[in-house]
């Protein structure tokens, strides 16, 4: 079986310590692929790097680059734009809106977003959505550029607002979350065509069952992919090989 993981955050100081041997275990375990996300610019730089220092007995990792909704107060679109000009991106993100945090004011966050979406076309970029509770104002801010490769990253809308976003050809992606019993995640999972599905864990956060409260980490990936499966009554296999596939399509490697 082998596994793409779609989102981390391995750049992020809760692998200081370890990087190298998580790194070494999401291989044994079967994740292939990573897509590492930028969340600022420190981050995209970083993330570029953990791209060119990958080898042998480790997953090939690319990076995005884009700041985060949490970020967008330190918003360099000149930095950003030299940035994503690296031969390791494959897209601009995670990009977005979140209202549930709010830790920035909206317009802000609005404003920053729709830059970022500008950008993308103009780099010719699939872009990995953040939205949290503002599902209709992401959707807007993007349909007025009609983007052709969107994910929506950990998927939080309802099984109508995943109709409105496959309507435009876009991808949901699934965390660990699905592991937390949420039906109405449960049924977006049933009733997704199964080449717009995407795998993620978001690690350092958003760690399944049964490590819930740990660390999380790409290798977890395989509780994601079981729980899939049992959704869809498919063998985990075939539910991590159609993702895989899937995300290789969206990222292009
Ligand atoms: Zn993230």
């Amino acid at each position: 079986m082998r596994i793409f993981e779609t989102h981390a955050h391995l750049d992020f100081k809760d692998y200081a310590k370890d990087r190298d041997d998580v790194l070494k275990a999401c291989f044994k375990a079967g994740v292939e692929k990573i897509v590492n996300i930028g969340i600022d610019a420190e981050s995209t730089e970083k993330s570029i790097k953990l791209s060119e220092e990958t080898g042998a007995g480790r997953p090939i990792i690319k990076a995005t680059g884009g700041f985060h909704p949490s970020t967008v107060h330190k918003y360099d679109e000149a930095r950003l734009r030299d940035l994503l000009k690296s031969p390791q991106i494959v897209a601009i993100g995670e990009i977005g809106l979140d209202f549930y945090r709010m830790y920035q004011p909206s317009e802000l966050q609005k404003q920053v977003f729709e830059a970022q979406v500008k950008l993308g076309m103009e780099f010719d970029l699939p872009m990995v959505i953040h939205d949290r509770e503002a599902h209709e104002q992401c959707f807007a801010i993007l349909k007025k550029y009609n983007p052709k490769k969107v994910v929506f990253h950990c998927f939080s809308g309802d099984v109508r607002f995943a109709e409105k976003v496959l309507d435009e050809g876009w991808y949901i992606s699934i965390t660990g979350v699905i592991t937390y019993k949420d039906s109405e995640l449960e049924n977006v999972v049933r009733m997704l065509p199964k080449d717009k599905l995407l795998l993620e864990t978001d690690c350092p956060y958003l760690t399944p069952i049964p490590h819930r409260g740990k660390r999380n980490s790409p290798e977890y990936l395989t509780y994601v992919v079981q729980k899939i499966a049992d959704l869809l009554r498919m063998p985990p296999k075939v539910v991590a090989e159609q993702t895989f596939l899937n995300a290789e399509g969206f990222f292009g490697f």
